[in-house]
Protein backbone atom coordinates (compact mmCIF):
# COMPACT_ATOMS: atom_id res chain seq x y z
CA UNK A 1 0.00 0.00 0.00
CA UNK A 2 1.47 3.54 -0.69
CA UNK A 3 1.84 5.84 2.18
CA UNK A 4 -1.36 8.28 1.01
CA UNK A 5 -3.48 4.45 1.73
CA UNK A 6 -1.88 3.70 4.88
CA UNK A 7 -2.47 7.06 6.18
CA UNK A 8 -6.57 6.90 4.58
CA UNK A 9 -6.59 3.23 7.08
CA UNK A 10 -4.94 4.61 9.84
CA UNK A 11 -7.73 7.61 10.24
CA UNK A 12 -10.32 5.46 8.95
CA UNK A 13 -9.54 2.96 12.11
CA UNK A 14 -9.02 6.39 14.33
CA UNK A 15 -12.92 7.12 13.51
CA UNK A 16 -13.95 3.85 13.88
CA UNK A 17 -12.28 3.81 17.36
CA UNK A 18 -13.93 7.37 18.31
CA UNK A 19 -17.41 6.01 17.26
CA UNK A 20 -17.04 3.19 19.50
CA UNK A 21 -16.30 5.23 22.46
CA UNK A 22 -18.79 8.11 21.59
CA UNK A 23 -15.52 10.36 20.46
CA UNK A 24 -15.19 13.44 17.93
CA UNK A 25 -12.53 12.48 15.78
CA UNK A 26 -11.51 16.21 15.47
CA UNK A 27 -10.08 15.01 18.96
CA UNK A 28 -7.23 13.07 18.08
CA UNK A 29 -4.04 14.43 16.13
CA UNK A 30 -2.26 11.84 14.00
CA UNK A 31 1.33 12.22 14.14
CA UNK A 32 3.52 10.80 11.35
CA UNK A 33 6.51 9.62 12.75
CA UNK A 34 9.50 8.94 9.80
CA UNK A 35 12.11 7.94 12.14
CA UNK A 36 15.31 7.16 9.48
CA UNK A 37 12.95 6.85 6.13
CA UNK A 38 13.64 9.72 3.72
CA UNK A 39 12.34 13.04 3.52
CA UNK A 40 10.76 12.12 -0.18
CA UNK A 41 8.36 9.58 1.91
CA UNK A 42 7.39 12.56 4.59
CA UNK A 43 6.76 14.88 1.44
CA UNK A 44 4.36 12.24 0.73
CA UNK A 45 2.64 12.30 3.96
CA UNK A 46 2.30 15.89 3.79
CA UNK A 47 1.11 15.65 0.24
CA UNK A 48 -1.38 13.23 1.64
CA UNK A 49 -2.63 16.41 3.61
CA UNK A 50 -0.41 15.46 6.63
CA UNK A 51 1.06 18.11 9.03
CA UNK A 52 2.02 16.83 12.07
CA UNK A 53 5.14 15.26 12.24
CA UNK A 54 6.93 13.34 14.98
CA UNK A 55 10.99 13.60 15.13
CA UNK A 56 13.79 12.03 17.01
CA UNK A 57 16.20 14.83 15.95
CA UNK A 58 15.54 17.91 14.64
CA UNK A 59 15.54 18.05 10.94
CA UNK A 60 13.22 18.46 7.73
CA UNK A 61 14.14 21.38 6.27
CA UNK A 62 13.27 20.73 2.89
CA UNK A 63 9.47 20.25 4.56
CA UNK A 64 7.23 23.13 3.44
CA UNK A 65 6.65 25.80 6.44
CA UNK A 66 3.24 24.79 7.69
CA UNK A 67 4.46 21.50 8.72
CA UNK A 68 4.28 20.96 12.86
CA UNK A 69 7.45 19.35 14.18
CA UNK A 70 7.03 17.31 17.45
CA UNK A 71 10.13 15.90 19.48
CA UNK A 72 8.90 12.39 20.43
CA UNK A 73 12.32 10.73 21.73
CA UNK A 74 14.45 11.06 24.33
CA UNK A 75 16.09 14.20 24.65
CA UNK A 76 19.23 14.59 26.42
CA UNK A 77 19.92 17.93 28.05
CA UNK A 78 22.74 19.02 25.83
CA UNK A 79 20.30 18.53 22.94
CA UNK A 80 17.45 20.98 24.09
CA UNK A 81 19.23 23.96 22.33
CA UNK A 82 18.97 22.09 19.18
CA UNK A 83 15.36 21.49 19.40
CA UNK A 84 13.66 24.13 21.41
CA UNK A 85 13.18 26.61 18.67
CA UNK A 86 12.24 23.88 15.65
CA UNK A 87 9.52 22.12 17.38
CA UNK A 88 5.44 23.00 18.86
CA UNK A 89 5.82 20.04 21.25
CA UNK A 90 7.92 18.35 22.97
CA UNK A 91 6.62 14.97 24.54
CA UNK A 92 9.80 13.55 26.46
CA UNK A 93 9.92 15.62 28.96
CA UNK A 94 10.70 13.03 31.56
CA UNK A 95 12.62 14.57 34.54
CA UNK A 96 12.58 17.82 35.95
CA UNK A 97 16.02 18.58 35.62
CA UNK A 98 15.62 18.38 31.77
CA UNK A 99 12.40 20.90 32.32
CA UNK A 100 14.75 23.29 34.17
CA UNK A 101 17.46 22.93 30.85
CA UNK A 102 14.41 23.48 28.64
CA UNK A 103 13.36 26.53 31.19
CA UNK A 104 16.91 28.24 30.59
CA UNK A 105 17.24 27.26 26.98
CA UNK A 106 13.50 28.98 26.35
CA UNK A 107 14.30 32.11 28.33
CA UNK A 108 17.47 32.67 26.11
CA UNK A 109 15.06 33.09 23.22
CA UNK A 110 12.31 34.67 25.05
CA UNK A 111 9.85 32.45 24.24
CA UNK A 112 7.37 29.55 25.80
CA UNK A 113 7.88 25.68 25.36
CA UNK A 114 5.45 23.45 25.23
CA UNK A 115 6.19 20.23 26.79
CA UNK A 116 4.23 16.68 27.73
CA UNK A 117 5.74 14.86 30.72
CA UNK A 118 6.55 11.83 29.77
CA UNK A 119 5.20 8.86 31.89
CA UNK A 120 6.81 5.13 32.28
CA UNK A 121 2.80 3.68 33.11
CA UNK A 122 3.84 0.61 32.87
CA UNK A 123 7.32 0.63 35.00
CA UNK A 124 9.70 -0.66 31.98
CA UNK A 125 13.01 -0.41 33.29
CA UNK A 126 14.33 0.08 29.49
CA UNK A 127 12.08 3.26 29.12
CA UNK A 128 12.18 6.74 30.40
CA UNK A 129 9.89 8.33 31.89
CA UNK A 130 8.60 9.31 35.55
CA UNK A 131 6.64 6.61 37.10
CA UNK A 132 3.43 8.03 37.73
CA UNK A 133 2.86 8.76 41.02
CA UNK A 134 5.50 11.23 40.60
CA UNK A 135 3.87 13.38 38.38
CA UNK A 136 1.90 15.59 40.38
CA UNK A 137 5.04 16.68 42.53
CA UNK A 138 7.30 17.15 39.70
CA UNK A 139 4.41 18.85 37.74
CA UNK A 140 4.44 21.15 40.97
CA UNK A 141 7.67 22.54 40.21
CA UNK A 142 8.02 22.66 36.89
CA UNK A 143 5.11 24.97 37.01
CA UNK A 144 7.55 26.91 39.01
CA UNK A 145 9.46 28.03 35.49
CA UNK A 146 7.60 30.66 33.86
CA UNK A 147 8.91 29.32 30.22
CA UNK A 148 8.10 26.01 30.00
CA UNK A 149 4.09 25.06 29.79
CA UNK A 150 3.15 21.63 30.95
CA UNK A 151 0.39 20.49 28.27
CA UNK A 152 -0.21 17.75 29.06
CA UNK A 153 1.61 13.72 29.09
CA UNK A 154 2.89 11.36 27.09
CA UNK A 155 3.23 7.68 27.52
CA UNK A 156 4.71 4.87 25.08
CA UNK A 157 2.83 1.85 26.00
CA UNK A 158 5.01 -1.63 26.07
CA UNK A 159 5.70 -3.55 23.25
CA UNK A 160 2.85 -5.96 23.26
CA UNK A 161 1.54 -8.47 20.49
CA UNK A 162 -2.40 -7.72 21.98
CA UNK A 163 -3.37 -4.16 22.19
CA UNK A 164 -5.57 -5.14 25.01
CA UNK A 165 -2.52 -5.98 26.97
CA UNK A 166 -2.44 -2.05 26.94
CA UNK A 167 -5.61 -0.49 28.11
CA UNK A 168 -4.76 -0.76 31.38
CA UNK A 169 -2.02 1.67 31.31
CA UNK A 170 -3.93 4.42 28.92
CA UNK A 171 -6.67 4.17 31.35
CA UNK A 172 -4.38 4.76 34.52
CA UNK A 173 -2.70 7.87 32.17
CA UNK A 174 -6.12 8.98 31.26
CA UNK A 175 -7.21 8.63 35.02
CA UNK A 176 -4.16 10.85 36.15
CA UNK A 177 -5.04 13.17 33.58
CA UNK A 178 -8.66 13.48 34.52
CA UNK A 179 -7.56 14.07 38.41
CA UNK A 180 -5.08 16.89 37.86
CA UNK A 181 -7.52 18.54 35.67
CA UNK A 182 -10.44 17.82 38.41
CA UNK A 183 -8.14 19.52 41.33
CA UNK A 184 -7.11 21.85 39.05
CA UNK A 185 -3.24 21.19 39.68
CA UNK A 186 -2.49 22.05 36.01
CA UNK A 187 -3.74 25.55 36.16
CA UNK A 188 -5.69 25.14 33.09
CA UNK A 189 -3.17 24.05 30.54
CA UNK A 190 -3.50 20.17 30.29
CA UNK A 191 -5.10 19.21 27.23
CA UNK A 192 -2.72 16.49 25.25
CA UNK A 193 -2.62 12.96 26.17
CA UNK A 194 -0.11 11.57 23.70
CA UNK A 195 -0.61 7.87 23.92
CA UNK A 196 -0.85 4.76 21.21
CA UNK A 197 1.64 3.56 17.81
CA UNK A 198 0.81 1.95 15.19
CA UNK A 199 0.20 -1.72 17.10
CA UNK A 200 -1.92 0.00 19.86
CA UNK A 201 -3.83 3.78 18.43
CA UNK A 202 -7.31 2.02 18.84
CA UNK A 203 -7.37 1.10 22.17
CA UNK A 204 -5.30 4.63 23.34
CA UNK A 205 -8.23 6.23 21.15
CA UNK A 206 -11.08 4.41 23.02
CA UNK A 207 -9.07 5.48 26.03
CA UNK A 208 -9.36 9.24 25.24
CA UNK A 209 -5.99 9.52 23.52
CA UNK A 210 -5.72 13.05 22.15
CA UNK A 211 -2.77 12.53 20.09
CA UNK A 212 -1.22 9.09 18.43
CA UNK A 213 2.14 8.49 17.10
CA UNK A 214 2.26 6.39 13.78
CA UNK A 215 5.46 4.99 12.53
CA UNK A 216 5.44 1.81 10.83
CA UNK A 217 1.30 2.04 10.13
CA UNK A 218 2.00 5.19 7.75
CA UNK A 219 5.70 4.40 6.67
CA UNK A 220 6.18 0.87 6.53
CA UNK A 221 8.41 -1.08 8.99
CA UNK A 222 12.12 -0.45 9.93
C1 LIG B 1 9.01 5.14 16.83
C2 LIG B 1 8.07 5.81 17.75
C3 LIG B 1 6.69 5.84 17.52
C4 LIG B 1 6.03 5.13 16.34
O1 LIG B 1 6.14 3.75 16.48
P1 LIG B 1 5.36 2.72 15.55
O2 LIG B 1 5.19 1.53 16.39
O3 LIG B 1 6.22 2.49 14.36
O4 LIG B 1 4.06 3.35 15.18
C5 LIG B 1 5.89 6.53 18.40
N1 LIG B 1 6.40 7.16 19.49
C6 LIG B 1 7.72 7.15 19.76
C7 LIG B 1 8.21 7.87 20.96
C8 LIG B 1 8.59 6.48 18.91
O5 LIG B 1 9.90 6.47 19.20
Amino acid sequence: MSIAENIKNVRERVNAACLRAGRDPKEVTLISVSKTKPVSMLMEAYEAGERDFGENKEKRPQIPEDAKFHMIGHLQTNKVGQVIDKVVLIHSCDSVHLAEKIEKEAAKRDMIANVLLEVNVAREESKFGMFLEDVIPNLKEIQAFPHVCVKGMMTIAPNVEDAEENRKYFKELYQLYVDIKNKNIDNGTMSVLSMGMTGDFEVAVEEGATMIRVGTGIFGSR
